[in-house]
């Protein structure tokens, strides 16, 4: 069962301060961030411990023991064929690397480690951020990424209540700490993508099936967008000028293309939520020498993902599914 997908939904916040709960809207949350509003509680600002951060939505449906089983979960990733049975995460270390993680005895047990981690899944905004947030950081930044819509078992045991977010920056979760023997399945609520949304961790027997396609689609999703962004980028110079000014020395060269290329993915950010506007300009940056018209398309259609997300279901619902 596939739920509102809404990008730009109000939040929940609540204040560590003085535990007041209020709704706010994404806006409110950005000028927050750049501590332009206080709590109406307490009027503590970003800068303090324990000012409000994004909370669970009582009303979240996925809130519901029986429902959340029904309902489709969503993961993005790099990897293909996602959960991968026979997963070895030591498979890809170097001789190299395995001697400076200490010999084989560490790799192995590093490897152990890796195996217990959870999986992920959440819904479809927070898979998509998950996406936008990976390309904002360079290793990433032009990998090639995968969509999974995740169907769970329907007798999936569900750990009462949420947790609040148990992962460092990597995700990186122990399974057995957040989902004790007996427990499929744990809600938590997650502050980096999509904030304030229920995430799962989850191990691999809690899933019956995955559909997968590769993001973005192929084509564009705005094809007059995209035409009339190759004509501006053919029509500008690719050849890097210097730059002008006091401190143009210090200032790497660009060309007139990469700098059509900039101002047009700043203006299409412009039409997205404030919380992915920054990201996506990352993700959709212009690099000099690049095929105008792979990025014109590449570009319209990632922000087809966040603006049309009808056409991308459209596109998981074409796609097989695949047992786990
Ligand atoms: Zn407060």
């Amino acid at each position: 069962m596939e739920r509102r997908i809404d990008f730009s939904r109000e939040r929940h916040m609540l204040c560590g301060g003085c535990g007041h709960e209020f709704v706010v809207d994404l806006d409110w949350i950005d000028r927050w961030e750049q501590s332009g509003e206080k709590c109406p509680g307490c009027g503590l600002t970003c800068e303090h411990e324990g000012a409000p951060r994004a909370t669970v939505d009582p009303g979240d449906p996925a809130l519901d023991d029986e429902r959340l089983p029904q309902f489709f979960w969503y993961h993005t990733s790099t990897q293909a064929n996602w959960p991968t049975r026979d997963y070895d995460p030591a498979g890809d270390l170097t001789a190299e690397t395995r001697v400076r993680m200490g010999g084989g005895d560490h790799a192995a047990a590093w490897a152990v480690r890796q195996r217990a981690k959870a999986l992920h899944v959440g819904t479809y905004e927070a898979a998509v951020h998950n996406m936008l947030r990976r390309m904002d950081h360079q290793a990433d930044s032009r990998s090639q990424f995968y969509l999974y819509r995740v169907r769970l078992r329907p007798d999936v045991v569900v750990r009462d209540g949420w947790v609040v977010d148990p992962s460092d920056w990597l995700g990186d979760v122990v399974l057995a700490e957040v989902c004790p023997p007996g427990i499929d399945v744990a809600r938590y609520l997650n502050y980096h993508e999509d904030p304030g949304g229920l995430s799962l961790a989850l191990g691999r027997n809690a899933i019956a099936s995955v559909q997968e396609i590769a993001i973005p689609l192929p084509d564009a999703w705005d094809g007059d967008w995209a035409r009339e962004a190759i004509v501006a980028l053919e029509s500008a110079s690719d050849v890097p000028v210097p730059a002008t000014g006091k401190l143009a020395r210090f200032m790497p060269q660009s060309s007139p293309r990469a700098t059509v290329g900039r101002e047009l993915g700043q203006a299409l950010a412009g039409r997205l939520p404030v919380n992915l506007r920054g990201q996506f300009e990352s993700a959709v940056s212009f690099d000099e020498g690049a095929d105008p018209l792979l990025w014109a398309r590449r570009t319209s259609s990632l922000c087809g993902l966040i603006v049309d997300p009808q056409r991308v279901l459209a596109a998981l619902d074409a796609a097989e599914h695949r047992g786990v």
